[in-house]
């Protein structure tokens, strides 16, 4: 079985006063024992939020990461330092980091593989714009991505990623794929991995879903076989609508076995 992932992607938000409230709160509210539940606060806070969750089982992520693992690069973080301060999760290839700072496939499969050195779980971001679905392109979109972003991976390292497909025109829009979209793209996904890197691989990798999830849609969306969880941004910045997502989960999951 696969355990849901609940990833609350804190983006560009939460001074480190603010980060402290919301670890507290999430802490309180999101240890379930049939759920994975992650912070991805942003840089500054990571190193103090593992302290903060060190004996607790919310999982610690960067929002970001670089493919050296040291050197004259000036405002890059590097895996290892991700490691050291406590990290668990990384997110590769958010679109906001492809579309506004101008990261490609290549730069997620450079990415990857330096994570993949680590003990660092990546979790990398696929999906297509509004343009790309109404031009019937969502399935190429979505191959090209991961043929490009994750070419050269072992089958022992391809089963180490999870994958999460974000629409790009449901990310902050408030507008969510529908449960059925989401399926679809999840069983294309999953086939294209199988294709890849055999059944049993692509069975144990999850893929998460993301674009406007909530409390209110959550459990729809997660109650389909392949969606293994959810990337959530807006709804993780208040304790009370990421539990009820992380709650949603649970729901699904059980009523679904
Ligand atoms: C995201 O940025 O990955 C995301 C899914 O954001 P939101 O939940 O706000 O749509």
């Amino acid at each position: 079985m696969r355990k849901p992932l609940i990833a609350g992607n804190w983006k560009c938000h939460t001074t480190l006063r603010e980060a402290a409230a919301l670890v507290e709160q999430v802490k309180r509210s999101c240890q379930l024992p049939t759920v994975e539940a992650a912070v991805f606060p942003p840089f500054p806070a990571l190193s103090s939020a593992g302290q903060w969750l060190d004996g607790s089982t919310i999982r610690l992520g960067a929002q970001d990461v670089f493919w050296e693992p040291q050197g004259a690069f000036t405002g890059e973080v590097s895996p290892r330092m991700l490691v050291d301060v406590g990290c668990r999760f990384v997110i590769i290839g958010h679109s906001e980091r492809r579309t506004l700072f101008g990261e490609t496939d290549e730069t997620v499969r450079r990415k990857l593989l330096a994570v993949l050195r680590e003990p660092l779980t990546p979790i990398v971001c696929i999906g297509e714009t509004l343009a790309e679905r109404d031009a019937n392109r969502t399935f190429d979109v979505i191959t090209r991505q991961l043929t490009d972003g994750l070419q050269g991976l072992a089958g022992e390292q391809a089963g180490q990623v999870i994958v999460a497909y974000e629409p790009l025109w449901a990310i902050g829009t408030g507008r969510n794929a529908t449960p059925e979209q989401a399926q679809e793209a999840h069983a294309f996904v999953r086939q294209r991995l199988a294709n890849a890197w055999g059944k049993e691989t692509a069975q144990a990798i999850r893929i998460l879903y993301g674009g406007s999830v909530n409390g209110t849609n959550a459990e729809s969306l997660l109650a389909q076989p392949d969606v293994d969880g959810a990337l959530v941004g807006g709804a993780s910045l208040k304790a009370e609508s990421f539990s009820a997502i992380v709650k949603a989960a649970a729901e699904a999951k059980t009523v679904r076995r």
